[in-house]
């Protein structure tokens, strides 16, 4: 295979949920297996929807997530290439104006369900004339454009479907052009797509009988038509699909819930396919698991709360390095931030946790002692400074030789006297962090 070159292709009218991740990630995985490039292409010729408040919004939970784009186009920016591409199927017979309203095709259809007949769009300005036209343009009515299907079935092998075919026969010639002149989906993409080279297009089944209509376009201009590859959709535990309403599961919701990125990609991308859904922390170890030929082709079922027990499994074995400028940046120290991260991760569930028991470690705590006999004790046997990660199990043992306790009677007023809490981080790891002079003072009660 010569290098892939990939595409995500969004409309910016709105935030990305973890819907769009998949296809986002499905394509920017099967670029890192194959060494190939993503393009991030912005399908922005709907105007009055698309903002650029979205379209920076697209990219930056792209880069949350994992993906830097190789290539960024907007469609608004090709509009030429586009009109080029229109003419030239007009000038074929392949894109013809029809100047019916939607209350006329209305009316059409429900006469041909009502004969029982499938609705499709019968043809009739094909047989319009000329003058037919010009009468019609003298009326006031702009036509709209179709591309004439060739009515045969066409097929492609799929990389998540295998076989595939769509039956052209049974649709109607789509509108690529509105009456306003402005362009639906369709035929920017496949021109797009054809000129900036696009080799394999990744994308939702739902794009399947769009796929039929498409080969025929590239066809019709001869490009050479890419590999497609449509996979199962992502939906909710009852099957329902995800929308923009879903506005919890934005991607940006998400990161500001706390979820890591590795954590939502790893649902993303492992719903619905052979392998079982885990927590996989990088977009290598993530892109040596995605074999698009293993997808499902039932519907990704997902339940949004596997994330918290993916997010969690990932900060329990989460380096440093990832996790310290959110540290520095809840007020940790420098100095004591990569100790404090390891005697912590094992607690959290979200990094920013890791602010509560900064604030243990720091103070002031409340301590809480039910027997001052008792931490008094232990306080005559607290090891001299320095501290390290040994000192707790040297102090212990001190102070169950003084004082007989043992088990959760020796560690636990221990715990209650120097957090104030019953449970948290393992205390060989916070004690040193603590420091001897604030053990001293949260055991003496001052
Ligand atoms: N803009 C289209 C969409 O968001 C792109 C589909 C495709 O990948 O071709 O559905």
């Amino acid at each position: 295979m010569t290098a892939p070159l990939v595409r995500f292709a969004p409309s910016p009218t709105g935030y990305l949920h973890i819907g769009n991740a998949r296809p986002a990630l499905l394509n920017a995985l099967f670029a890192l297996r194959h060494g190939g490039r993503f393009l991030l292409r912005l399908d922005d010729t709907d105007a009055e929807r698309s903002t650029d408040v979205f379209a920076d919004a697209i990219a930056e939970d792209l880069a949350w997530l994992g993906i830097v784009p190789d290539l960024v186009a907007r469609q608004s920016d090709r509009a030429a290439i586009h009109d080029a591409a229109a003419e030239r199927l007009k000038a074929m017979g392949r894109l013809y104006p029809a100047y019916e309203t939607q209350d006329e095709l209305e009316r059409r259809r429900r006469r041909q369900l009502g004969r029982g007949q499938p609705p499709l769009y019968d043809r009739a300005a094909l047989e319009l004339t000329e003058a037919d036209r010009a009468a019609l343009e003298a009326e006031g009515r702009r036509p709209h454009w179709r591309f004439r299907l060739d009515h045969r079935s066409v097929t492609w092998t799929d990389l998540v479907r295998g076989p595939a075919h769509v039956d052209c026969a049974s649709l109607s010639d789509p509108v690529l052009i509105r009456a306003d002149g402005s362009y639906l989906y369709t035929l920017p993409s496949v021109v797009d797509d054809a000129e900036m080279g696009v080799t394999h297009v990744i994308r939702g089944e739902d794009h399947v009988t769009n796929t039929g209509v498409q080969v025929q376009i590239f066809e019709a201009l001869g490009h050479p038509v890419p590999v497609f590859g449509h996979h199962n959709l992502l939906t909710t535990i009852d099957g329902e699909g995800l929308s923009k309403r879903l506005g919890h599961l934005s991607l940006r919701g998400l990161r500001d819930e706390g979820f890591e990125p590795a954590a939502v990609r790893s649902l993303a991308v492992l719903t619905g396919s052979a392998e079982a859904v885990r927590a996989v922390a990088t977009m290598d170890e993530l892109a040596a698991l995605t074999d698009l030929a293993q997808i499902s082709r039932a519907p990704a079922k997902f339940d949004p709360h596997e994330l918290d027990g993916l997010n969690a499994r990932l900060i329990h074995a989460m380096p440093y390095a990832q996790a310290s400028e959110r540290l520095l940046a809840l007020g940790v120290p420098d100095d004591r931030a990569e100790a404090f991260w390891l005697a912590v991760r094992a607690n959290l569930a979200k990094v920013a946790e890791a602010g509560d028991w900064w604030r243990v470690v720091a103070g002031p705590v409340t301590p809480v002692v039910p027997d001052p006999g008792f931490v008094a004790a232990a306080l005559a046997v607290l090891p001299p400074a320095p501290w390290d990660g040994e000192t707790w199990k040297v102090w212990t043992g001190a102070v169950k030789a003084a004082t007989g306790a043992k088990g959760k009677a020796l560690f636990m007023p221990l715990r209650l006297a120097l957090t104030g809490l019953e449970h948290g981080p393992d205390l060989a790891g916070l004690l040193p962090l603590i420091g001897r002079e604030a053990v001293v003072a949260r055991l003496s009660g001052e």
